[in-house]
């Protein structure tokens, strides 16, 4: 049995957590769910938007499902995300973007964007002086080192060709310049196998709009990862159909990319699809990929028949959506 912490959050995360654990149940019996608190419910219930025994439990587990927080604007707030990301240390961001629906107008997109998790723009570290506010942006040898390694096996074990370090050393002479240098000498040594290429962030985003078939598997630092994914989502169809996996040496989280979109919770119209494909690949993850596939084959089997979510403009808000996905999935073998 594999042990999954469920982190339902704030916003949507509740409701396209529940689909997701619903499709779980339904493709897996090997799986056993532990809830805990983050967000606003834990601030309410232990004062602390990660408390200690959340992060107990998602140490404990084989893996955990997270739904999104919505950030609170105060001096004392530090965000859960990146927190359990530092803790656990989880310094491989995955996102694969695929097109699901053709949407006119947009090309079809099938990508995936390996972003490092642990630096860059995101150790939070901004000093306030004189005339404004200087922020620290932190780039290693190691961390460059550990992220485009483990793109390389990842482009490798996902049948992947060609890898894309994006990158903008054309300005960040130094920081991205170690970045590129460390791309160029591991796929040297160890990627020979696969296509290398390079492209600057600025042109790689219109690139990702006008030409997504340029790229295959794309791998960046925190910031431009980040950013590169919502835009890969928008050409998919929005940030309803991006997962996310948080994938560390020891520890794994697994979450939709989207936030706790405060302007659709609670009327029944968030997309689980990103949620249920973020299960797929825990799942997959945790050597229980036949259960995963068939959880993807039954999301884009819904799509497949014709039928669009509310957020594509079609009639299927989440509970309509998780019954046709419950529907539309194949028995397994029992274990
Ligand atoms: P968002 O991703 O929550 O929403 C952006 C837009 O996409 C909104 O219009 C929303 O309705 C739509 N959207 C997102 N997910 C959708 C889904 N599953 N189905 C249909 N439509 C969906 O981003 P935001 O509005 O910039 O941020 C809202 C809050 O979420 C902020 O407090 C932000 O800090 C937080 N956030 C949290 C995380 C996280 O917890 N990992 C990530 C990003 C943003």
């Amino acid at each position: 049995m594999k042990r999954i912490c469920v982190l339902p959050g704030d916003g949507i995360g509740p409701e396209v957590v529940a689909s997701a654990v619903k499709v779980m149940e339904a493709a897996s019996d090997e799986l056993e769910f532990v809830h805990a608190d983050i967000g606003r419910a834990a601030y309410e219930r232990h004062g602390s938007y990660l408390p200690g025994e959340t992060l107990k439990s998602m140490r404990e587990c084989d893996s955990s499902l997270f739904g999104a927080v919505t950030t609170v604007e105060s001096a004392d707030y530090s965000s859960p995300v990146l927190t359990f990301r530092k803790e656990l240390d989880l310094y491989a961001n995955v996102r694969p973007v695929r097109s699901l629906v053709q949407i006119s107008g947009r090309p079809p997109i099938d990508v995936v964007i390996v972003r490092e998790n642990t630096e860059g723009m995101y150790t939070q570290n901004e000093v306030f002086d004189d005339v404004g506010v200087t922020t620290m942006r932190k780039v290693t040898r190691k961390a460059s080192e550990r992220i485009v390694g483990f793109a390389i096996r990842y482009a490798r074990a996902h049948g992947r060709r060609r890898l894309t370090c994006v990158h903008k050393s054309n300005v960040l002479k130094a920081s991205d310049g170690l970045f590129v240098s460390t791309f160029r000498e591991l796929m040297a040594s160890g990627g020979r196998d696969l296509e290398g290429d390079e492209q600057l962030v600025d042109s790689c985003a219109l690139k990702l709009v006008t030409e997504p078939s340029a790229f295959d598997v794309i791998v960046t630092l925190n910031l431009y990862g980040d950013i590169l994914s919502d835009v890969a989502a928008g050409v998919a169809g929005g940030l309803g159909f991006a997962p996310s996996g948080n994938i560390g040496d020891r520890h794994s989280v697994f979450e939709p990319a989207h936030g706790s979109a405060p302007d659709i919770a609670g009327k029944g119209i968030a997309n689980p699809t990103a949620a249920i494909l973020a299960a797929a690949m825990m799942l997959k993850h945790l050597g229980l990929g036949a259960d995963g596939s068939r959880m993807e084959a039954a999301v884009m089997q819904f799509y497949s028949s014709g039928h669009l979510t509310a957020d594509l403009g079609g009639r299927h808000g989440s509970e309509s959506f998780t019954e046709h996905v419950l529907k539309n999935l194949k028995p397994g073998p029992k274990h």
